[in-house]
C-alpha cells in the first residue's frame, strides 16, 4: 500500500547542484512527487541539535545505503551553514532519496533526460514567499547517481544542498542564481587554489547567462560564482558576503554592483579591479 500523503505543489522552485565537472543548473517546476514508501528514519526523525530531519527512501538498498551516508554527513553540514548562516532558519528538513532517474527526474520538475543526467541533487519547495519569510514543502532530493560519490563529495553536495534549503525564504524568486550557487559553493566547498589557467584577470562578474550556457564554459562559470564569493570573504570579511547575499538576493534586492556600493563600499570600478587581482592571486 501506498503511502498516503503526497507532496502537492503550488509553486516550485528547485537549486540544483550539478555533478563535477560537467556542471549544470536549471531552475524549474517541481512535479508531484508520491513516495512508494518510508524509510524508518521517517517515522523516526535524526535530530541534529535542534533541528530535525526526515529521511525519505523512494525505495531500494541503494536509496536506503546513500540515507544512511547522509545522515552521517548531516551534523557537519548543519555546522557548516549555521556557521555561515546563523541558526534562524528551518527547524525540519527533508530530504529524499530516489530510486531511480526517471523519479528524480519528475522530483526536479521533469524537462529532458539531458538535462539532469548530471545533478546530484536539487532542493525544491512548494510554495516560497520571502516577503514573509516562509518556504513550505521544502525537501533536499538527491538522484540515484548520488551513491557513488565520494565522502567528500557527498558532504559537498548535502553541505550545498543545505545552504540553498537555509536561506530558501530569504531568496526572492528573481534573485541572480550565480550569487546563490557562488555562496552555496563557499559554504560546502573547501578552499583551494585557483588553477594557474585561470588566473587571469577578468574583467567582469559572473552572469546567469554563463551558468545556463552548456559546454565547458559552464563548469567556469559556476567556478567563477565560488571564487567570487571567496573574493568577497577573503577581502570584505565572511558576515559581508552574507549582507551581500541578502542584498543581492533578498527582497527588494539590487543589482550587484549597487549592492557592492551598498554593502562593501566600493564602486564598479574598485570592485572589479580588486576582484582581478585576487584573481590572479
Ligand atoms: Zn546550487
Amino acid at each position: 500500500m501506498l503511502l498516503a500523503w503526497v507532496f502537492v505543489v503550488e509553486l516550485a522552485v528547485a537549486a540544483a547542484v550539478p555533478f563535477d565537472p560537467a556542471r549544470e543548473h536549471q531552475a524549474r517546476p517541481a512535479e508531484l512527487i508520491e513516495p512508494a514508501r518510508a524509510s524508518s528514519g521517517a517515522a523516526k526523525p535524526l535530530v541534529v541539535g535542534d533541528r530535525s530531519i526526515r529521511l525519505i527512501s523512494l525505495g531500494g538498498p541503494v536509496a536506503d545505503r546513500l540515507l544512511s551516508r547522509i545522515a552521517s554527513n548531516m551534523g557537519s553540514a548543519v555546522e557548516r551553514v549555521e556557521a555561515f548562516w546563523g541558526v534562524d532558519w528551518s527547524r525540519e528538513i527533508s530530504v529524499v532519496a530516489t530510486a531511480s532517474d526517471e523519479q528524480f527526474r519528475t522530483a526536479a520538475g521533469g524537462g529532458p533526460e539531458s538535462q539532469w543526467a548530471d545533478i546530484a541533487a536539487v532542493t525544491v519547495a512548494d510554495q516560497v514567499d520571502p516577503a514573509h519569510r516562509v518556504a513550505l514543502g521544502q525537501r533536499i532530493v538527491f538522484a540515484p547517481g548520488a551513491a557513488s560519490l565520494s565522502e567528500s563529495a557527498l558532504r559537498i553536495v548535502l553541505t550545498h544542498e543545505l545552504f540553498h534549503y537555509a536561506a530558501r525564504a530569504d531568496t526572492a524568486m528573481d534573485a541572480p542564481r550565480w550569487v546563490a550557487e557562488g555562496v552555496a559553493d563557499f559554504v560546502a566547498r573547501p578552499s583551494a587554489p585557483v588553477p594557474a589557467e585561470a588566473r587571469s584577470a577578468y574583467p567582469s562578474l559572473p552572469s546567469d547567462i554563463e551558468l545556463d550556457t552548456p559546454g565547458p564554459q559552464r563548469s567556469l562559470a559556476y567556478d567563477r560564482a565560488w571564487w567570487f564569493a571567496r573574493f568577497v570573504a577573503d577581502t570584505y570579511g565572511t558576515p559581508n558576503l552574507r549582507a551581500y547575499y541578502l542584498a543581492t538576493s533578498g527582497v527588494g534586492h539590487v543589482d550587484p554592483l549597487a549592492a557592492a556600493h551598498d554593502v562593501l563600499g566600493v564602486d564598479p570600478a574598485g570592485l572589479l579591479a580588486r576582484w582581478s587581482q585576487w584573481m590572479v592571486g
